[in-house]
């Protein structure tokens, strides 16, 4: 007996109607997955492996009520999908954003439960969130919203059973309102979320993480050819967190930053980006616009991805399907050498197809942005031992990391041509310890 990837696929749709995005995520890593069980263990076809790795161990939805400036009551829908706890206690971040439906946090979780492993952290793979829209939202509103999503949550997780973390919508002023929450109602210190404070049991570097990470793993895919990311044009989407940290350290290693965007549109600046320049894009936040009547050789653009602009690299690091086919081939065609996803699953499935027809070097997100949980990883390993680590014992794991899971990609993602499918290499290199350790588990 063997498996069909078609037939697996027909029977996730079936019993996951109208998830688009979770379909797309089990397609892309079943793709690489059934060939490999069919190959290397037809004896896990009939434990059932791919059909119980797809089902969450559990999802939790629930109501949150809460009262805004005008003292008007909200209501909102609050999610946790704690997807696989076979290597450790579920881990993975919150969403808040209008977006956040069902399909998109089971995505999310589902690729989690890969990249998670890939750190080589024992950490199990969960995402949760809200459908609530911070933008335009006053502290207030945002605390009271926070507090009424913890008085529920707080039951279903814990520093051993599952430890949440910032995504979109959700940075440290949030994490903070949700840890006041959980240990006003448990009266008890505990590393029960990640990226929060330094001075309140944050890791140094965590806000880094995974924009640093991404470019640490985009030096390892460079050195690999023996070239170097100095000297190099990247193109960066998003102007938040991954975005800003990935074009950070990419000026730090010499590399030349090209654009920016955000969903009002993009800025092209052909001098490049410079510390002080990014320190300005901070400080207008969101109206990006601003950035070209400060400096004069940069314009913005409504109507122009980032990806319509000539560069060496690029980098995607806003959200899910932001880079489709006909953006993958006009990458190509200008002479782009190398994609790396710093958001989840920014590259459609056609993309894809398009970067490796080209034999473009693709660092899939699981791999190329496990940056930031490998440090959260390293907060809870600080938190029970009751340490803070230096900033650079932090980078140094960090470092170690992505280059570990570079190295994995390459193990298990180098084809008879020589050509690396990153993609491949960490669906396989992530899913091995998790299908072994489900199976010495047993029937649960
Ligand atoms: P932020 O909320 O800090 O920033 C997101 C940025 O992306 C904003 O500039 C936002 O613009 C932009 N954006 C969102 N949607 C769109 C859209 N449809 N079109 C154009 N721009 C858009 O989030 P993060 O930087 O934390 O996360 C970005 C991605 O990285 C997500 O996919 C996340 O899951 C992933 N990720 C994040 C990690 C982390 O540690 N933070 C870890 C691993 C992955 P606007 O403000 O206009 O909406």
């Amino acid at each position: 007996m063997s498996l069909n990837f078609e037939s697996f696929i027909a029977y996730a749709r079936a019993k996951n109607p109208n998830e688009s995005e979770f379909l797309q995520a089990v397609a892309e890593v079943t793709e690489d997955l059934i060939p490999y069980i069919n190959q290397k263990h037809p004896d896990w076809i009939d434990a059932k492996i791919l059909e119980r790795i797809i089902e969450p161990e559990r999802i939790i939805i629930f109501k949150v009520s809460w009262l805004n400036d005008q003292n008007q009551v909200q209501v909102n829908r609050g999610f946790r999908v704690q997807m696989n706890s076979a290597i450790g206690p579920y881990k993975g971040g919150l969403r808040f954003s209008p977006t956040v439906n069902l399909s998109i946090l089971k995505f999310l979780a589902f690729e989690q439960v890969f990249k998670n492993s890939l750190t080589g952290i024992p950490l199990g793979g969960g995402k949760g969130g809200s459908d609530f829209d911070p933008k335009g939202k006053s502290d207030m509103e945002i605390m009271r919203f926070c507090q009424s999503f913890m008085t529920e949550l707080y039951r279903h997780i814990g520093a051993e059973t599952d430890v949440p973390a910032g995504d979109i919508g959700v940075g440290e002023r949030e994490i903070g309102y949700l840890f006041g929450q959980y240990k006003r109602i448990q009266n008890n210190f505990t590393g029960v979320l990640t990226g929060k404070g330094k001075y309140w049991g944050g890791s140094y570097l965590r806000p880094e993480a995974t924009g640093y990470g991404l470019l640490y793993f985009v030096q390892c895919v460079f050195e690999n050819m023996d070239e170097e990311v100095a000297g190099k044009e990247i193109c960066i989407s998003g102007a938040g967190n991954v975005a800003y940290y990935a074009t950070e350290k990419a000026i730090h290693l010499g590399a030349k930053v090209i654009t920016l965007s955000n969903s009002l549109g993009t800025i092209h600046d052909p001098e490049g980006f410079t510390l002080e320049k990014l320190a300005y894009l901070k400080e207008i936040g969101r109206e990006l616009p601003k950035y070209v009547d400060r400096y004069k050789t940069a314009a913005f653009y409504t109507d122009r991805k980032p990806w319509h602009f000539k560069c060496d690299i690029a980098l995607p690091c806003a959200t899910q399907n932001e880079l489709n086919e006909e953006d993958a081939q006009l990458l190509v065609s200008q002479g782009c050498i190398c994609v790396a996803e710093g958001a989840n699953m920014p590259s459609t499935a056609e993309a894809i197809k398009v970067f490796h027809k080209a034999k473009i070097h693709f660092a899939p997100g699981k791999a190329a942005n496990a940056g930031g949980v490998a440090v959260s990883g390293l907060e809870m390993s600080q938190n029970w031992a009751g340490q803070q680590w230096s900033s650079d014992k932090v980078d140094g794991k960090l470092k170690t990391i992505m280059n570990n899971i570079h190295k994995t990609c390459v193990k298990h993602g180098k084809e008879e041509d020589g050509y690396i499918n990153y993609l491949k290499g960490a669906n396989i290199g992530g899913f091995i310890k998790v299908a072994e350790s489900m199976l010495a588990q047993g029937i649960v």
